[in-house]
């Protein structure tokens, strides 16, 4: 069996077209049987609605349903959570990622490939700022050590049910479940494809969502302000020893060839601020293993499940 894993926000107006006419005439060749998994994330609209009409109907599909609105990435990985399949196939729900691909990753799963990766970009023009964008968020995650993404890498995947069970097991808050899965390792291969026009609505991912997401990525435990001041006190230790040391050789050494006349006081306030950069060094320091116990000890739960909303479930609760 293969699950396939669908987030669900303010999609009323496109998912049923995009389910009866895109999706579903693909899943019926399927010879491996399927199960479709579909997490509410909160929708605002008639969504909910929509898709518990369409589990009513049909029972390959279960409907997950969160309380409130938790992101794409927390539905994401509930939905994996929930899958049972041999294999995981995620995709979106507005018919940009084109299910008639559906083949295609299948084989190079038979095939031998753990994740398989739809990339877009190849065939695609980009605006100039969605392009600088992406190829800063690449090259700065490459700086936080996540050098396994390909840049266009999206959700539009299928994961063997090892990756699945590996990616169960994380537990950390700010995640980009792509950026994790890359991360992981196990035997990949990439898929280009256009990412196509959305069936209807409106994208959730505005400028500024995709900005807070970057920015999720970056600084989940928020140590970039932290090594600003870091830096910062490096700096002035650093300008304070200099001048510490130019005072030193011009008054002392030299006998004041330039006439600056330094006195025991310039001396001290010199020392005192080489000192000043040195407790902003090691605050920054301090400052970032408490701010990831912090993160650890947060622990909140990752989602939590509207159980009268969710249908199908595994563990046999409405
Ligand atoms: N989505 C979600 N929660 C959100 C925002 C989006 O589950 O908070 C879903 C949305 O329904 C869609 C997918 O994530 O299935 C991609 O969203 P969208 O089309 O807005 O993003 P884009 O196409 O711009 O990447
Ligand atoms: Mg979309």
């Amino acid at each position: 069996m293969i699950s396939f894993v669908i987030p669900v926000y303010n999609e009323e107006k496109g998912f049923k077209k995009f389910y009866t006419e895109m999706l579903l005439p693909e899943l019926k060749k399927l010879k491996y049987g399927y199960e479709l998994i579909l997490v509410n994330d909160g929708s605002k609209d008639k969504s909910l609605q929509i898709i518990q009409e369409l589990a009513e109907e049909d029972k390959h599909i279960k409907v997950l349903s969160f309380s409130r609105n938790f992101g794409k990435e927390v539905a994401l990985t509930a939905g994996i959570r929930e899958a049972e399949g041999a294999a995981v196939f995620t995709m979106d729900a507005d018919g940009q990622q084109p299910p008639k691909l559906i083949p295609e990753f299948i084989k190079k799963w038979e095939n031998g490939a753990e994740l398989v990766i739809g990339v877009r970009g190849k065939y695609e023009k980009h605006g100039f700022i969605a392009k600088l964008g992406s190829k800063w968020f690449y090259r700065i995650m490459g700086w936080m050590g996540v050098k396994d993404m390909v840049p266009g890498s999206t959700d539009f995947r299928l994961i063997d049910r090892c990756v699945a069970d590996e990616y169960n097991k994380l537990t950390e808050h700010g995640r980009i479940t792509r950026g994790l899965m890359d991360w992981m390792g196990f035997r990949k291969e990439y898929i280009d494809y256009v990412y196509g026009n959305r069936l209807a609505g409106k994208p959730s991912y505005n400028f500024k969502k995709l900005f807070q997401l970057a920015i999720d990525s970056f600084i989940s435990l928020s140590t970039t302000p932290l090594m600003i001041f870091a830096w910062m006190g490096g700096l002035i230790t650093f300008a304070a020893l200099v001048l510490g040391i130019f005072v030193l050789i011009e008054e002392f050494m030299m006998g004041d060839p330039i006439g600056l006349k330094w006195t025991g006081t310039t001396c001290v306030c010199i020392f005192i601020t080489f000192l000043i950069g040195l407790v902003m060094v090691s605050q920054s320091v301090t400052a970032m293993y408490v701010s990831s116990i912090h993160a650890e000890a947060q622990n909140r739960p990752l989602y939590i499940i509207d159980r009268k909303n969710s249908r199908n479930l595994k563990d046999g609760k409405k």
